[in-house]
């Protein structure tokens, strides 16, 4: 399957938590949705590997995702580096997405910042047919001319970036609010569906003050561009105006 636009998320609910507002926004518009999830996160403080899976499966159901793979890397150990690249690398190939999203270059997570830091490299290698040759779908192969995505956009982190672009998520806010709730083991209460496990440590995700927060991120980008909840990108280079639409809606 071609997908418009593919998340990579190094964790399973990166994807809603940072992107959910886009992701809800394309398919609205009738766009094909693809999400790579690098690893289990079983390093996850909270929740089980088996719980995140479901809990992945249930934000698939309410997104409406087409495509969803998991890349089984280890979590807490990703690295900008051949072992990363080159399953990124395939599955760009696989699902040959126009637009990308990346975690921003820049994060607290280490894991977070190896995908931002390969992910430049990787939208470049896809579309060298002798690196990797035997991934995707035949890349190297007639019929299968070397592929690269339109934009890469890297999506922000917790503690905010200075944003390129930002996207007005306000029509589908509260439903961002409910896909990331899906993740009911990592988030506070006032999420959809989250509960509260006294065994398990509290985490900044899991605090009370969490949804407050995340509405505070998202009213702040809002504001730059003068809508309710806005969502924060950075890209690498110019934004290609190809349509007058962005700039004359
Ligand atoms: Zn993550």
């Amino acid at each position: 399957m071609n997908a418009d636009i593919l998340c990579i998320a190094p964790h399973p609910d990166d994807a809603e938590l940072c992107c959910g507002g886009l992701l809800l926004k394309a398919k609205r518009a009738g766009k094909r949705v693809a999400i790579v999830d690098c690893t289990r996160g079983e390093m996850g403080t909270r929740g089980s590997v088996a719980e995140r899976a479901k809990e992945a499966a249930a934000a698939d159901r309410m997104l409406g995702t087409d495509a969803r793979v998991n890349l089984k890397l280890r979590d807490g150990h990703l690295q900008d580096n051949d072992a990363l690249r080159e399953p990124l690398v395939h599955a760009l190939r696989r699902f040959r997405p126009k637009v990308v999203l990346v975690p921003h270059w820049e994060d607290q997570h280490p894991d977070h910042a190896a995908v931002g830091r390969a992910a430049e490299a990787v939208a470049w290698l896809c579309g060298a047919p002798k690196y990797a040759p035997k991934s995707g779908q035949g890349v190297a192969s007639s019929g299968h001319l070397p592929y690269r995505p339109d934009l890469v956009l890297y999506y922000q982190n917790r503690y905010g970036i200075e944003a390129d672009l930002v996207v007005d998520i306000s029509s589908v806010f509260e439903m961002k609010i409910a896909l990331a709730g899906c993740y009911a083991t990592q988030f506070g209460p006032g999420m959809q569906g989250a509960k509260r496990s006294k065994k398990e440590p509290l985490t900044k995700l899991s605090s009370e003050k969490f949804l407050t927060w995340f509405r505070a991120l998202h009213a702040y980008y809002g504001f730059k561009i003068g809508v309710d909840y806005g969502e924060a990108y950075c890209l690498k280079g110019p934004l290609p105006v190809k349509q007058l639409g962005i700039l004359l809606p």
